[in-house]
């Protein structure tokens, strides 16, 4: 029978993400997704809402991403077809993207503390839009070194160990986010992939702030990787300032004026592939297809591997409880179904690969 693939590779691999969290396996951390690093306010939880679209991050100028976000973007073709929904609060949509909001606060506090603690435990938000682009996201915890609040004095190397826990797979892609108006040289996130991707194979980097740079200088330079070269290159953004948020100024204007600001200067002309939200979503949906495709095979093997932890767990689960043997036979049945799909990819169904 033939295998229900949804809208193609990357919400194959979503799906089963959710899959291996739910098991509770560490598997889920090695499959591809996007990390998202940088210091603490360089700029990642807008670059973020600026590619989903909508506000729904906690901010505030003090810490406020404490648990590792994961954020699944599905793509929809309804337009009316935008809402949330978490994996710790399965069924329950949310369309209201400020009750989103609260929510990652809640359940944020719930593991970590209301006191700036933070916590090595996943966050898992899927978000349906008819205006992403199908990727997996993962927002992780800023640089920072001064520990407050109920941090511990050694905050600063448990991010650090944090971040690397997902940046140094190899199926991780990393978006390094470093502001235009700080030294390239000095940016913990490219110092930070660097380390784990010393290749820079996997490496994308993101420049944000471009308009608010010392008056006479640009990042043209930077744009183009003659600071520090990066084979996936670099792409420059221009996301909503404090003052654009405290007025309440919309993502959908910021973009527009993004737009502008890149159009009306011409140290920026020749560079569009390099500038601007929309062309970093294009880039990232592009490279993570890609960089999945490359995985398939190994993939396979892991799911395979899995299928048999699952199948070991299940025939424990007899014992235990109805419902628990229930899900366990689930699951076992939900896997086994992406393993033939992998097969069938892997062996080379190409056109059933396609993310659009
Ligand atoms: P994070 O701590 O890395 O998640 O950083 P945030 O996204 O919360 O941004 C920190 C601060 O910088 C916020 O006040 C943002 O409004 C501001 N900011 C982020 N990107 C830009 C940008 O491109 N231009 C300007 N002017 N401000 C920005
Ligand atoms: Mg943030």
């Amino acid at each position: 029978a033939p295998v229900p693939l949804g809208s193609g590779v990357i919400s194959l691999v979503n799906r089963l993400q959710d899959i291996f969290s739910r098991v509770g396996s560490q598997s889920a951390i090695n499959l591809p997704q996007v990390a998202v690093v940088g210091s603490q306010s360089s700029g990642k939880s807008s670059v973020l809402e600026a590619l989903v679209g909508r506000d729904f991050l906690p901010r505030g100028n003090e810490i406020c991403t404490r648990r590792p976000l994961v954020l699944q973007l599905v793509r929809s073709s309804e337009p009316a077809d935008e809402y949330g929904e978490f994996l710790h609060l399965p069924g329950k949509r949310f369309y209201d993207f400020s009750d989103i909001r609260r929510e990652i606060q809640a359940e944020t506090d719930r593991e970590a503390g209301d006191n700036k603690g933070v916590s090595d435990r996943q966050i898992r938000l899927k978000i349906v839009s008819p205006n992403v682009l199908d990727m997996t996201l993962v927002d992780l915890p800023g640089i920072t070194k001064v520990p407050v609040g109920d941090q511990p004095s050694d905050i600063e190397a448990r991010i650090r160990t944090m971040i690397m826990s997902y940046i140094k797979e190899p199926s991780c892609l990393i978006l390094a986010v470093t502001p235009a108006n700080s030294d390239l040289a000095n940016s913990d996130a490219l110092q930070m992939a660097g380390v784990a991707d010393p290749e820079g194979n996997r490496t994308i980097g993101v420049i944000t702030k471009l308009d608010i740079m010392d008056r006479g200088t640009d990042a043209r330079n930077l744009l183009q990787g003659k600071v520090i070269p990066l084979r996936l290159g670099y792409v420059g953004v221009v996301n909503r300032s404090q003052e654009d948020i405290q007025m309440n100024r919309s993502i959908k204007d910021a973009l527009v004026a993004e737009e502008k600001f890149f159009r009306s200067r011409p140290v920026y002309s020749g560079l569009a592939d390099s500038c601007g939200i929309p062309q970093l979503a294009k880039k990232l949906n592009q490279i993570l297809a890609q960089h999945i495709k490359a995985l398939l095979p190994g993939l396979r093997a892991h799911i395979s591997t899995n299928l048999v932890t699952v199948a070991k767990e299940h025939a424990s689960y007899g014992e235990i409880t109805e419902s628990k043997a229930g899900q366990g036979a689930l699951l076992l049945n939900i896997l086994s179904k992406y393993c033939e799909a992998f097969s069938s990819m892997v062996d080379g169904k190409n056109e059933e690969m396609s993310t659009s």
